[in-house]
Order: C-alpha cells, then structure tokens, then sequence
C-alpha cells in the first residue's frame, strides 16, 4: 500500500473513529519501515518470539516510539518477556492468563491494559471466551483482588467465511457483550471502551457493527 492509499485508508477510519492495529506478522522489519514512515505507530505481532524480534528489527531501523499490540493467543509461560512494554494485549481468554499478567505486571510496577476475546466464530480452534465465562471471571475474587491490569474492552474474530450476513452477525453479537459487559461490570468506567474487531477482509462490516478497533494486516503490504 503506497501513502495516498494508507492516508485514504486511515481518514476512513478516522471518520468512523476507529483505531488501525498495523498487523506486521510475516513482515520483515524493512517491509513494515515503510508504514511507520506513513505514520503509523500502533503495530500487532500474534506470536511473542516473532514481536521480540519485529521490534527489536524496527528500532534498529530507528523507528521509535512503536505501540505493541500483542493480538494473538498468549501463553503464561511467555507474558514476561512483553510485560515491560505491550501497550494492550488483546486475547486474554482465561483467568489463568490473567493471574500471571497481573503478577508479571506487578513486579514491573505497571498496569497493563486487556481485552476479553470471545470465540463467536464457528471455527472450533479459535481461542476465546463465552459470555457466561466472562462473566464469571469478572465475579470472582480473584480477579477482584487484581491491581495491576485493566481491563479496557473485548476482542473477536468472525468465522473465515464468504457470507456476509453471518460475518455481520457475529460482530453484532461481540459489540452486544461488550454493552452487555460494560452494564454489568464498567458502568462507570470510560476506559472500558474498545471493540477490537475486523481484519483485512471484513473490517467495514465490523465498523458497521461498532468495531472501533480494526487489526489489518495483508491489506497494507
Ligand atoms: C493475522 C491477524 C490479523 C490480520 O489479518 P489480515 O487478514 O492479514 O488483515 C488480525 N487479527 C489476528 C488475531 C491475526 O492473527
């Protein structure tokens, strides 16, 4: 994608006020110079080693300034090599993985911003919680007791389908948790505020459905 496309892609965004994650995954630290170039600073890397090095590789290019975004599955073991600098992990999907980047987090004197990630999609091997699992997570003591995350929203993936009007609805039914949620459990928390949701090829139905957080990878190389 070449600047005039980035910048119409980022006003379109921007007049649904939606956030672009710049999903660099795959992407060699000189292909992704260009989009930092552009402007852009948020990035997301689903694997951990692959974040280390993108970064690293990035900084070595003198970018500076870059926001990770880990989007991906997290395991326990592997929260305490990002914990000093992810800006927000998107796919907290149990109160085990929770626990540890709360205690991870704790002894770097942070607090660290999470989204919830909900399985909507048909496929059975995407991660994610489901609603009354959710819930019971946020009423436990356990996680009342927690000082050292945040949790700022939900995050989702419809199934990897052509028809639309299911995509659509599985988006309505992660922006109806995230209501559901806020009522429930962040009345008044005006941080609770992000719907991570869409990805190249169906980010304007998750817009049309109260996305206003898009991890748009291939679209931009
Ligand atoms: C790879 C990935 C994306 C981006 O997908 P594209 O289709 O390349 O835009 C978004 N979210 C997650 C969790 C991913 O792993």
């Amino acid at each position: 994608m070449d600047k005039l496309q980035f910048d119409s892609l980022k006003a379109r965004l921007a007049s649904a006020d939606v956030e672009l994650v710049a999903v660099s995954k795959l992407r060699s630290p000189e292909a992704v110079k260009p989009l930092y170039d552009f402007g852009q600073r948020i990035f997301g890397e689903n694997r951990v080693q692959e974040l280390l090095e993108k970064k690293a590789g990035m900084e070595a290019l003198g970018c500076q300034g870059l926001r990770w975004h880990l989007i991906g599955h997290l395991q326990r073991n592997k929260v305490k090599y990002i914990i000093d600098f992810v800006e927000l992990i998107h796919g907290v999907d149990s109160l085990d993985l929770l626990q540890e980047i709360n205690k991870q987090a704790q002894k770097k004197n942070r607090k660290v911003a999470c989204l919830l990630q909900f399985h909507v999609a048909q496929e059975e091997t995407k991660f994610g919680l489901d609603f009354e699992e959710a819930r019971a997570l946020l009423q436990s003591p356990a996680y009342a007791a927690m000082q050292n995350i945040n949790i700022v929203g939900i995050m989702g993936m419809a199934s990897n389908t052509a028809d639309a009007t299911q995509v659509q609805r599985e988006f309505a039914q992660l922006n109806n948790y995230f209501h559901l949620l806020k009522a429930e459990f962040f009345g008044d928390r005006p941080d609770f505020k992000w719907r991570s949701m869409g990805m190249s090829g169906d980010y304007e139905l998750a817009i049309s459905e109260g996305s206003n957080m898009v991890r748009i990878g291939s679209l931009l190389f």
